[in-house]
C-alpha cells in the first residue's frame, strides 16, 4: 500500500497544528541554549517556563549540565536522548539528578551500554515516563510545536536511530539533528515532512558522514549551529560540510561557548556570545544599500543575514564599491 495518503494527512496536520501555534506564540519566548559541553552535544529548550533537554554530553560533561539546569530550570518536562552514544547520552543522568524530569524520548528503550543502562535506571526511579515516538509526532513546549521528523530504532549504526525535531516557533523554525547521517536525510527529504528552517543544528558534529547536499538545501538554513570540542580527534568540523554551509552563519561551540539564541516568533536574536566590540576587527558591508560599517555600528543590527559582507579592510571594502556609513564614519 502506498504510504502517500498517510503522508498527506500528516501534513496537513502539521500545517494546521502551526497555524494554532502561530496564533499563540504572541509575546512567548522561546529560548534555545547550545550548550558548550566539549566533543558531544546537549541543548536546553525553554518556551513559557516549560524546558526540554535534547542530549546530556559526555559523562564528563556532568557537571557543567548538572549546574547549568539548576541555574535555568526547575524541571524538565521533556529529555530527549537522541540515540543512545555516549557523546550524547553520558551526561543525562546528570539531568536527572539535577531536576525532575516527566518524560524520556529515545529512539530504543535497550541498548548494551553502560551509559544507557544508567539512564534507564534514573529514569526508573524517578518514574519518568519513556516513549518511543514516531515520525511525524508532534507535542508541545510552552507555546513551541515540537514534530518529530526521524526515529529509526531498526537502524543498524545507532548514529541513524538519531531522533531529529523540528521546533516551530511562531515564524521561527529550528531543526536538531543528533547525528543522523546520509541514510537518515534521504529518508527526511523523502518524507514530505517540512525541513526548510531558521536554525540547523548541523548533523553529527559536522562530520562529512551528514549535510548531505540534498538536506542542506531543504533546510536551507540562516543559522548553522555547530557543536563539537576544541581541536577533537575527529577533525570535526569537516571541511566538506563547512563549504556546503556558505548561505548561513555558522555558530561553533568550540569556537564561541555555549550559544544562547532567543525567538519572540517574529525575529532570532544571538543572546550569546556577546562579541566584545574591542576585539571585533574588520567591516561589515550591506549588499543591499552598498554601505560598510564598523561592526559595533547601531545600522549593523538591522541588515539581513543573507545581505552582511565581511571586509578586512577599509580598502577592500571600497575597492568592492561600498561607500561609508555615514553614522559610524569608518
Ligand atoms: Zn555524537
Ligand atoms: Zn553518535
Amino acid at each position: 500500500m502506498s504510504r502517500f495518503p498517510y503522508i498527506r494527512k500528516r501534513i496537513s496536520l502539521f500545517l494546521l497544528a502551526l497555524a494554532v501555534t502561530f496564533l499563540c506564540t504572541a509575546g512567548a519566548e522561546l529560548e534555545i541554549h547550545f550548550l558548550d559541553v566539549g566533543q558531544g552535544d546537549s541543548t536546553l529548550l525553554i518556551c513559557e517556563g516549560e524546558a526540554m533537554l535534547i542530549d546530556g554530553g559526555l559523562s564528563s560533561a556532568s557537571r557543567f549540565v548538572f549546574s547549568y539546569l539548576k541555574e535555568h530550570v526547575d524541571e524538565l518536562i521533556y529529555v530527549v536522548a537522541t540515540h543512545p552514544d555516549t557523546d550524547h547520552i553520558g551526561g543525562l543522568s546528570a539531568a536527572f539528578n539535577a531536576v525532575p524530569v516527566e518524560i524520556l524520548y529515545t529512539p530504543v528503550l535497550e541498548y548494551d551500554s553502560k551509559a544507557f543502562r544508567s539512564l534507564m535506571t534514573y529514569a526508573g526511579g524517578q518514574g519518568t515516563l519513556v516513549d518511543v515516538p514516531f515520525e511525524g509526532d508532534t507535542f508541545m513546549l510552552g507555546s513551541a510545536m515540537v514534530t518529530v521528523l526521524h526515529c529509526w530504532p531498526e537502524a543498524w549504526s545507532s548514529n541513524d536511530m538519531s531522533i531529529v525535531l523540528r521546533v516551530d516557533h511562531g515564524a521561527n523554525s529550528f531543526i536538531f539533528t543528533g547525528d543522523a547521517e546520509r541514510m537518515s536525510e534521504y529518508m527526511m527529504v523523502d518524507s514530505g515532512l517540512p525541513l526548510a528552517a531558521d536554525v540547523l543544528k548541523v548533523g553529527h558534529h559536522g562530520s562529512r558522514y551528514s549535510s548531505t547536499q540534498e538536506f542542506i538545501d531543504a533546510v536551507n538554513p540562516r543559522y548553522a549551529v555547530i557543536s563539537c570540542g576544541q581541536n577533537n580527534g575527529y577533525g570535526h568540523p569537516h571541511e566538506d560540510t563547512l563549504n556546503k554551509l556558505t548561505n548561513a552563519v555558522i555558530l561553533r561551540t568550540d569556537m564561541h561557548g555555549t550559544i544562547i539564541m532567543r525567538s519572540d516568533g517574529t525575529d532570532i536574536k544571538i543572546v550569546a556570545p556577546v562579541l566584545d566590540p574591542s576585539a571585533v576587527t574588520g567591516f561589515i558591508g550591506n549588499r543591499s544599500s552598498m554601505k560598510f560599517h564598523y561592526p559595533i555600528c547601531e545600522a549593523v543590527k538591522d541588515i539581513e543575514l543573507r545581505n552582511t559582507i565581511a571586509f578586512d579592510t577599509e580598502a577592500e571594502a571600497l575597492a568592492a564599491g561600498y561607500e561609508p556609513c555615514g553614522l559610524c564614519h569608518p
